[in-house]
């Protein structure tokens, strides 16, 4: 028996690899029960959705918890089952992936890697949310980036020495949001306060992929993550994109995609990576036909 849901227009004759990039209820600021993100999905003619839920805060001394912000500790083995009876449930209509969406923080690296090693997960993506004590893209940091260019300018270098950290540290297959910090339309002088060239090396050296992402359009931003030319020179390095919504609402899924393929198109990308088991397969971006 079909249950397609009546909510969505049918099947576009484009599809795409993968949303490798989404959220559930759990994280306390995502709507939608789990199975309407993968109806979404089938509903837009994707081949896979992976879902991605942020970690527990494994960081932070359990008085720091904050359901608005990830899953409880003991929320993630549930999570994990969630995610794999959804795997099977839908097996013989669209490719459910178990993911994660990791913060990265310096220091804490063996905490994270226990914490992946202990789960089946198919893709693991590497965020930098947490910049030395406050997050880099939370409302209430918006008066941080107030505070001017020299400090604009400090922000960035800062977040690009931790992404940097996060390509190197291994644990990651992808890495998200790779320009989150100008989520609030603060851009220093120069692209990653004049490291942007070190970082695609340092990204491209560590074998990461980089989600190309519509979620910044939906930001004060309102530029895909990376920037055009970022796409470009991660391009040129040879690094393999993923396509990505970081939807917290079903219909969310799969949104922007005929423009992030536009974009990798005119960067000359023509495939894009979907992980299986943490292993990553090229895809056509728009299968012929
Ligand atoms: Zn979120
Ligand atoms: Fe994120
Ligand atoms: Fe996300
Ligand atoms: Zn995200």
């Amino acid at each position: 028996m079909t249950s397609r849901s009546p909510l969505f227009p049918p099947a576009s004759p484009l599809s795409f690899p993968c949303d490798t990039h989404t959220h559930t209820s759990r994280c306390g600021h995502a709507g939608g029960a789990d199975k309407a993100y993968v109806e979404a999905a089938i509903a837009q003619g994707l081949a896979a959705i992976a879902v991605t839920d942020h970690v527990p805060l494994y960081w932070l001394p359990p008085d720091r918890d904050d359901p608005t912000l990830a899953m409880a500790a003991d929320e993630l083995p549930r999570y994990v089952d969630a995610v794999l009876a959804l795997k099977a449930r839908y097996a013989d209509r669209i490719e459910v992936l178990l993911g994660l969406e990791a913060d990265y923080v310096a220091g804490h690296e063996e905490t994270l890697a226990r914490l992946l090693d202990a789960y089946p997960f198919d893709v693991v993506l590497g965020s930098v949310h947490w910049l030395d004590g406050w997050w880099v893209d939370a409302p209430s940091s918006v008066e941080r980036y107030r505070r001017g260019a020299v400090e604009v300018e400090r922000i960035w270098d800062a977040y690009a020495g931790q992404v940097m950290a996060a390509a190197r540290s291994g644990l990651f297959d992808v890495l998200s949001h790779l320009d989150l910090a100008k989520k609030f339309g603060f851009r220093p002088g120069r692209p990653f306060a004049g490291r942007q060239a070190e970082l695609v090396a340092a990204v491209a050296a560590a074998g990461c992929a980089v989600e190309l992402s519509s979620a910044g359009r939906r930001k004060p931003v309102g530029e895909d993550y990376p920037a055009p030319d970022l796409v470009q020179e991660l391009a040129g390095a040879g690094v393999p994109f993923v396509l990505s919504s970081d939807a917290h609402a079903p219909a969310e899924v799969g949104w922007g995609f005929a423009e992030l393929a536009a974009a990798a198109r005119a960067a000359g990308v023509g495939e894009v990576v979907v992980f299986r088991g943490r292993r990553g397969r090229r895809a056509a971006l728009a299968p012929a036909g």
